[in-house]
């Protein structure tokens, strides 16, 4: 008798209304004696919701693989944007160590490793405006500025890296000052990574050129450079997140490929639009931001806390708390060196009696503290200290404005996330001491 195989096949039906159905067959012959095909017994299925579903699962998978895959790249990134400044600091370290190191070179090094960690700060100041904006916790703090500030601001801090680049950079504002409603910070960090990028995708001895005018009540900036283009087929996506036209050169120009997306994201934010253009690779690049000069300002935020400071000497007593010691001895020492006194406590408990102790006119507090956390801290500071002025800074991790509110509502002066600057931190102590 010959072989029954099953014989099996899967195909469209359309169905009355024009649409179509899955439907499968499964069928093995009957033979005849002579060998040959007498009939097929089988049956006819609609497995069209199956397949459907199977689809729907199967699209679902190769896009979680692929999302997977893009997370793995991302941390590959991430991982080497990390390393290439921690290098230059880790050496850097060794070389003020040599015992015949001379000033000129120690001056160098010292720099160098500010600039690298400069960089560090930079990326994770990124990578948390880019948590915050897709969690949808971002305010902007929208004041009236002068363009050529914030202007001045973003190529003051790109003006080391054009430096380096040795590109020449010409800026052409209008005559009459040109004022308009935004975030100062945000605003000139648009334009900060707009500079950066236009001197890291430049050969050195670029031109960079950055124009703004007034178009009615739209402003318009635009940044160009001369250097390697953007080819069509890229242009229509290099705002999107984790976008790099080209990985290998990419990682060479270091970068997270995420700049582009939060400046769109904040330009938006601002009821503006952003656009690239460049008339493919090796034809230079333009970028045009354009936002509305004026908009209907919300409350202003108030500005920092203000209190009647003791102002007798510009020495203050500080106490500064936090569970990472080496961030503790760094930041006394300095405090030392500026002429404060200083006291140091590791955790909340000990934090509470230092200030018992102590009396300090300045705390720099840390929230996540074992024992009592700083926002407990804080208050039982607030509690005890009805009569003396104690301005209390909060040193921590995180920046969002969720945290901020809280910060402020357990009694904090002021809110400085880690690394803290030291000259952000000197003004206020300044400010303090008159
Ligand atoms: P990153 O610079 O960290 O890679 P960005 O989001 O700032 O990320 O930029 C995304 C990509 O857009 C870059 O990797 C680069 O390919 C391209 N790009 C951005 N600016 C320019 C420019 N001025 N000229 C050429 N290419 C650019």
């Amino acid at each position: 008798m010959k072989n029954q195989t099953l014989h099996e096949n899967q195909f469209r039906v359309r169905t009355l209304d024009g649409s179509y159905r899955w439907f499968s067959v499964r069928g093995v012959p009957v033979f005849n004696l002579d060998g040959s095909v007498r009939e097929w017994v089988g049956a006819n299925t609609d497995f069209h919701d199956r397949k459907m579903a199977e689809d729907a699962l199967r699209r679902l998978a190769t896009d979680l693989s692929d999302r997977d895959r893009r997370n793995d790249e991302f941390l590959a990134t991430l991982a080497h944007e990390l390393r290439n400044p921690l290098a230059p600091i880790r050496s850097g370290l060794q070389v003020l160590q040599l015992s015949d190191i001379t000033d000129e070179e120690a001056n160098q090094t010292r720099v160098m490793m500010e600039r690298q960690l400069g960089q560090l700060v930079r990326l994770v100041d990124d990578l948390m405006d880019v948590s915050r904006i897709v969690t949808g916790k971002f305010e902007l703090q929208i004041k009236s500025v002068l363009l050529s500030d914030v202007l001045n601001n973003a190529i003051e801090t790109s003006r080391s890296l054009i430096d380096q680049m040795n590109h020449k950079l010409s800026v052409s504002l209008p005559g009459n000052p040109i004022r308009l409603d935004a975030d100062f910070t945000r605003l000139s960090q648009v334009l900060l990574n707009l500079l950066n990028n236009a001197a890291k995708y430049s050969e050195p001895n670029g031109n960079i050129s950055v124009n703004a005018v007034q178009e009615g009540n739209d402003v318009i900036i635009s940044v160009r450079d001369s250097g390697i283009g953007i080819s069509s087929e890229h242009l229509p996506v290099i705002f999107d997140m984790f976008t790099q036209a080209d990985q290998s050169l990419e990682k060479s120009r270091g970068g997270l490929g995420i700049g582009l997306s939060l400046v769109r994201r904040l330009v938006e934010m601002h009821g503006g639009t952003v656009e690239a253009k460049s008339a493919g690779a090796g034809s230079g690049s333009e970028f045009v931001v354009r936002i509305p000069a004026r908009v209907e300002l919300p409350t202003l935020v108030p500005s920092q806390l203000s209190k009647e400071e003791s102002k007798e000497s510009s020495s203050l007593r500080i106490l500064v708390v936090d569970d990472n010691r080496d961030s503790v001895t760094t930041l006394t020492m300095l405090l030392r060196r500026l002429g404060h006194q200083t006291r140091a406590a590791f955790d909340g408990e000990e934090a509470v009696a230092a200030a018992r102790e102590f009396h300090p006119q300045v705390v720099l507090l840390d929230i996540g503290l074992p024992k009592l956390n700083g926002y407990e801290v804080c208050r039982w500071i607030r509690a005890q200290n009805q009569t003396e002025v104690v301005t209390i800074i909060a040193q921590t991790g995180w920046g969002q404005e969720e945290t901020r509110q809280k910060t402020r509502d357990a009694g904090f002066d002021y809110h400085m996330v880690k690394p803290l600057d030291p000259n952000a931190l000197r003004k206020i102590l300044d400010k303090l001491t008159g």
